[in-house]
């Protein structure tokens, strides 16, 4: 179903359309054939975000699913433990497919999206053990900005603090950075300061940056060079993609710098809702371009606020009975934020 281009659209920042000006320079991009390593305006792609990363090397995938469970791939053998936050997308939104191409298991640590070095410490499972035949925890991953979590960035000094445990107890590391972009907007660190403690980390171009498809790995070329077989077997190898690159080139230029914006107009919708009857949302979380909220009493239930706010221009999403989310980005501007808060507050009886 197509949507008429009056609607306000909060259900991701993936619904995000391509500029006329991003469009310009994916039609001219020159292109060639990305597994013979003769595309272009891939290979440029790859250098700039591996240079922005502070990694070695940086490899295309069409999707941040495909990264994730390429990483988990190139980085455990099934059977391993792997340490998360809780509701990772990678448990949550990547239908089984961690254990199903990984062969992995997940312990959730932490609590709310965050955990601590002590967490690492407390559930690692040691390898090696003759006796008891534990499975071995070999992995360490985390999402930064949180995605199920409401946007919240993981404070610097944790991942740290997490990565060097990792490294002592010998686990690897990996950052789900499919919102890393957000997170340095919102925290001042540059992308490559939030992704060195880490092997291997995963940038998506599909979210706020507004392209139409894309995430990258980085890390060093042993590893980069694993992941090209991955990539491969998981059938993710592509031909010209020059085009898609190009259009990820344009939004790295054009669209980083205005993330602060998208911040703020998550900001503005949070606070209309707070002050809204029955609903339940944690300010201090909403730190990015994602607003989740949680009816407690309200008039409402979670599912007849999204076909009612439907019905006036407005697209949410409902992560559950109660709980809801609403994402900001490129295509909505500040008066859509405060037109959509608007009729979430009336229909709420604010
Ligand atoms: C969206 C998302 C992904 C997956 O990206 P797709 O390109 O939609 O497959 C992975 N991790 C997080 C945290 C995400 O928000």
């Amino acid at each position: 179903m197509t949507l008429p281009d009056s609607m306000i659209d909060l259900r991701s920042d993936t619904v995000t359309r391509p500029t006329p000006a991003m469009r310009a320079v994916m039609a001219r991009a020159p292109v060639g054939d990305m597994q013979y390593g003769d595309d272009p305006s891939l290979n440029a792609l790859e250098q700039r975000v591996a240079g922005m990363l502070g990694k070695e090397a940086s490899l295309w995938l069409p999707s941040g699913t495909m990264a994730n469970q390429v990483a988990l791939r190139v980085l455990t053998r099934p059977g391993d433990d792997v340490l998360v936050g809780s509701e990772a997308h990678s448990v949550w939104h990547e239908a089984g497919g961690s254990a199903a191409n990984a062969g992995v298991q997940f312990t959730e640590i932490g609590s709310g999206g965050l955990f601590t070095a002590a967490d690492v410490r407390r559930h690692a499972k040691p390898r090696d053990q003759p006796v008891l035949p534990l499975p071995a925890s070999t992995l360490v991953q985390i999402e930064n900005t949180h995605n199920r979590h409401g946007g919240l960035v993981f404070p610097q000094a944790d991942v740290e603090a997490v990565c060097a445990v990792a490294r002592e107890l010998r686990l690897a590391t990996y950052l789900d950075g499919a919102r890393l972009w957000n997170a340095a907007a919102q925290s001042g660190l540059s992308p490559a300061r939030l992704a060195a403690p880490f092997d291997l980390v995963m940038v998506a171009f599909s979210k706020g940056l507004g392209a139409p498809a894309g995430s990258m790995l980085a890390g060093p070329k042993d590893l980069i060079n694993a992941a090209v077989r991955q990539r491969r077997m998981l059938g993710g190898a592509m031909r010209q993609v020059g085009m898609f690159a190009a259009a990820c080139d344009f939004a790295l230029t054009h669209h980083l710098a205005r993330l602060a914006d998208d911040h703020a107009h998550a900001r503005l919708v949070a606070q209309r809702l707070a002050a809204c009857p029955g609903v339940r949302i944690a300010l201090e979380r909403t730190q990015t371009n994602i607003v989740v909220f949680e009816l407690d009493g309200a008039r409402v239930t979670a599912a007849a606020l999204v076909a009612a706010a439907r019905t006036q221009g407005v697209l949410i999403n409902a992560l559950g009975p109660v709980k809801l989310r609403l994402v900001t980005h490129l295509d909505v501007s500040r008066a859509d934020c405060e037109r959509a808060a608007g009729v979430l507050a009336a229909l709420l009886g604010a």
